[in-house]
């Protein structure tokens, strides 16, 4: 009878196997930015040469900053571009603004005419239809302070800027990026320290924007001191691009600050497995090492992210570099982004499509952002099939029905 189980649990182990086939005939066409390193070197050489630049500049985040590329001839020319997109581009830019950093830019494949990386960052002749709302969470109306939105009992956000690496095309605050670079004034910032100081029930204090790292290590530093000052503020979270489109930003300077201030969580921001480079990857483990714990809170975008395959890579490349899958969000319905949109079924599907054929640890949550700011609510798959008083019964990853006995 051994002899049998033995033979049984081979045939079990070929089939599990063959659960995850699919998925590993394609992981090497989906490449990481890592794995397309030669083609991302050769642009930023292109780039560097355009600039006049060196090395040194590039490794400097303000270098990176200060040469965001802001203007359609110059895309153009990196980018290979017809005279017809530059153009487009040029329209598109004087309603909603752009501005890609130099190192960003060499991540987008010139010969991909769908690739990821250009989907999201430069602008595209679709943003001009007129659907959506600019503000569809809301979030005028749930501040307390100028700069702070308060959906929660117990947590709240503080906008401290609207300056980005990178504006994405999806940008669900666009209505902020405005024309000028701008950084909430202190007094402002002094004005939300202040209201989380008076109100004993805020425990976990976001600090975003715009992305939070664009702060200088000075001004970061006096936020985060004046927070830890407040005996209820248990955690403190940075919610930043920087990772991914200005991983220079990440300096052996700032993460030994920002380790003074800890429990420091660190939510980032990557939608597609090229945005994971040997930079991205620095970045995040400079992080961990101060002791930062990292998140991801990737968006659903259409034409970038909605397929089950990318996602399952990109899950499971960022638990390489120590990052964990917090959240997959649900496009927000924000005017200019409609070609972003995505059906929710798809998004079922694909969290489905990640249970069981991957590390619990890459699998989010997958959560629409209810209208008017009502909060974020999960989004599952049914595992759940019937609801008895006695006995309830549910199907498994692989579609198996069981039954549990519920209660005493
Ligand atoms: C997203 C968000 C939070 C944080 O939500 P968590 O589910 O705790 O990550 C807090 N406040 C506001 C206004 C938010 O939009």
């Amino acid at each position: 009878m051994e002899r049998l189980d033995v033979v049984n649990n081979k045939e079990r182990f070929e089939k599990l196997k063959e659960a995850i086939q699919d998925y590993l005939d394609v992981k090497d066409t989906i490449k990481t930015g890592i794995e397309d390193e030669e083609k991302i070197e050769y642009q930023k050489k292109k780039i560097l040469s355009y600039f006049g630049a060196g090395e040194n500049d590039w490794e400097n985040y303000k270098w990176q900053l200060k040469n965001r590329i802001a203007s359609a001839k110059i895309l153009k020319v990196l980018l290979n571009l017809d005279e017809k997109e530059a153009q487009q581009i040029e329209q598109v830019g004087k309603i909603y603004r752009f501005a890609i950093s130099p190192y960003y830019l060499s991540l987008i494949d010139p010969n991909d005419p769908n690739c990821p990386i250009k989907r999201q960052s430069v602008p595209s002749s679709l943003e001009l239809v007129e659907k959506g709302e600019l503000d569809p969470m809301d979030e005028e109306h749930t501040s307390p302070t100028k700069i702070i939105t308060q959906r929660y009992p117990d947590r709240l956000i503080i906008k401290v800027t609207n300056i980005c690496g990178m504006f994405c095309r999806f940008c669900q605050r666009r209505r902020l990026i405005g024309e000028t670079d701008t950084h909430a004034s202190l007094d402002d910032i002094t004005d939300a320290i202040e209201y989380v100081a008076q109100n004993p029930n805020i425990r976990d204090v976001l600090i975003t924007g715009g992305d939070a790292l664009m702060l200088s290590d000075e001004i970061l530093e006096w936020i985060l001191r004046s927070l830890r000052q407040i005996r209820h503020v248990e955690i403190i979270r940075i919610g930043t691009r920087a990772p991914v489109t200005l991983p220079q930003r990440i300096t052996k300077e700032l993460v030994d600050m920002l380790k003074k201030y800890h429990p420091i969580y660190i939510n980032t921001h990557f939608n597609h497995p090229r945005e994971i480079t040997k930079d991205s990857k620095r970045a995040c483990e400079m992080l961990s090492d101060a002791g930062v714990p990292l998140g991801n809170q990737m968006v659903l975008l259409n034409g970038v992210n909605n397929h089950k395959y990318i996602v399952r890579k990109l899950n499971q490349e960022l638990l390489k570099i120590r990052v964990k899958p917090y959240y997959i969000f649900h496009p927000k319905r924000v005017k200019g982004t409609s070609h972003f949109w995505v059906t929710i079924e798809e998004g079922m599907e694909i969290i489905e499509s990640l249970r069981g054929r991957t590390s619990g640890m890459a699998v989010p949550t997958y959560i629409i952002n209810a209208p008017k700011g009502k909060g974020k609510t999960p989004i599952m798959p049914n595992y759940l099939l019937y609801f008895g008083k006695d006995k309830v019964v549910f199907r498994n990853w692989e579609g198996e029905v069981f039954e549990v006995d519920n209660g005493q």
